[in-house]
């Protein structure tokens, strides 16, 4: 018989993670960059890989992400986005969606340029289409971004983005009740993009009447989102409620260990299991460097950050300002400190962050037909090997 080698493999003495299970046995193959399935034994010719007992998981995909190893995507270079991809990738990342901040349109017309250009020649992580974190976001709810750089949307704005950006965008972070955000929704509903609740002062009644208009994800829960409080006396209920009440909404959480405890993440997990769930880095340019200051976002004076205790803060330490992870980092937290089961992880790092901006396809999980982007890691959930398409890259 005659087999194409090209992106092919067998993978073998792993312990699969497939369907939500782990299965022992058998041998993961995959050629022409796709995966084809678990075999009894290896076929002829194909190259044979050796888990060694590891763990063998679809590739992480991160659907917030802001840069590492120096770079942010807002540095609008093709070299930030090649070397972001790079670094996240030597920690299992096989899928990114790059992350803007609140920023002028014609910088975000800037890195529309050097997504662009980045995506037709990658090495490391796939990009899956950028999520816009900003500009339309509520200024009391703003966390580390750019107060300067906030706006409301109007018709001619939203236009603007599509025309520019609208093939390449998959997700858009902004606060639904502000001014014509729900008019936002329906005018991207047809580019397919994900409409995510983020830095948000929204009611309970608000985020429920925003679900109808599109908006189906929470931008890192309980950070820069509301819960019950009083407004004039009355007690409201808030965007954590709203994602508790509504079964379709999905949600994300930083899993760095630091800006979520570990029982608030056994606790949603409690309530939503992970197929509502999706795991993020939020990683900012300090991310797989040991840099004791940084910048979020645009190298810019006031966007100076500091670097302590594994985690961003703003210079006078009144606020986080991003995460430091990597997603191996992510996967042992919620593994070692939560207590969640390996399959649930595994999930919450791929298949759901893959669900919610519609590639799951193609990406996602260790099934026949998607790409073979694959994580092996040890028993200790250190990084052995990572592929992307079939390509091996660590
Ligand atoms: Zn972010």
């Amino acid at each position: 018989m005659n087999y194409s080698l090209n992106n092919s493999g067998c993978i073998v003495n792993g312990r699969f993670v497939i369907n939500g299970r782990i299965k022992y046995g058998g041998c993961l193959c995959y050629s022409d960059g796709k995966i084809e399935g678990i075999a009894a034994k290896p076929p002829k010719n194909y190259p044979i890989i050796n888990a060694e007992d590891g763990y063998v998981l679809p590739g992480f995909i991160d659907i917030h992400l802001h840069g590492g190893g120096g770079y942010d995507f807002m540095d609008a270079s093709a070299e930030a986005f090649a070397e972001i991809s790079r670094i996240h990738c030597l920690h299992g990342i096989t899928s990114i969606a790059p992350t803007t901040t609140a920023c002028t349109p014609e910088k975000l017309s800037e890195v529309f340029e050097a997504y662009r250009k980045a995506a037709r020649c990658l090495k490391y992580a796939d990009f899956l289409g950028l999520h816009l974190e900003g500009p339309f976001i509520s200024p009391e709810m703003k966390g580390a971004q750019n107060i300067n750089c906030i706006c409301k949307p109007t018709k001619e704005i939203i236009e603007s983005i599509a025309e520019k950006g609208g093939d390449i965008i998959v997700r858009l972070s902004g606060a639904p009740e502000l001014p014509f955000m729900l008019e936002t929704a329906q005018m991207l509903a047809p580019y397919g993009i994900t409409m995510s609740t983020a830095h948000s002062s929204a009611t309970c009644e608000q985020i429920i009447k925003a679900y109808d208009y599109g908006y189906r994800h929470i931008t890192h829960l309980y950070c820069s989102t509301t819960s019950v409080r009083k407004i004039k006396q009355t007690v409201h209920a808030g965007i954590t409620e709203a994602y508790y009440l509504i079964d379709g909404m999905t949600a994300e959480l930083i899993g760095d260990g630091r800006h979520i405890p570990s029982e608030l993440l056994r606790m949603v997990h409690k309530i939503k299991g992970p197929e509502k769930i999706a795991l993020i880095t939020d990683a900012m340019r300090a991310a797989g460097t040991d840099c004791a200051e940084s910048f979020l976002g645009e190298k810019k004076p006031e966007n100076r950050v500091i670097i302590e205790d594994g985690v961003a803060k703003l210079p006078d330490r009144s606020s986080f300002s991003g995460s430091i992870a990597t997603a191996d980092t992510v996967f042992k937290n919620a593994v070692l400190s939560a207590g969640l089961p390996i399959p649930d992880v595994s999930r919450m790092m791929s298949l759901t962050p893959a669900e919610i901006i519609n590639k799951e396809n193609q990406k996602g999980s260790l099934t026949p037909g998607k790409d073979a982007d694959i994580v092996i890691i040890d028993a200790e959930f250190n990084i052995k090997n990572v592929f992307v398409r079939g390509n091996k890259k660590v």
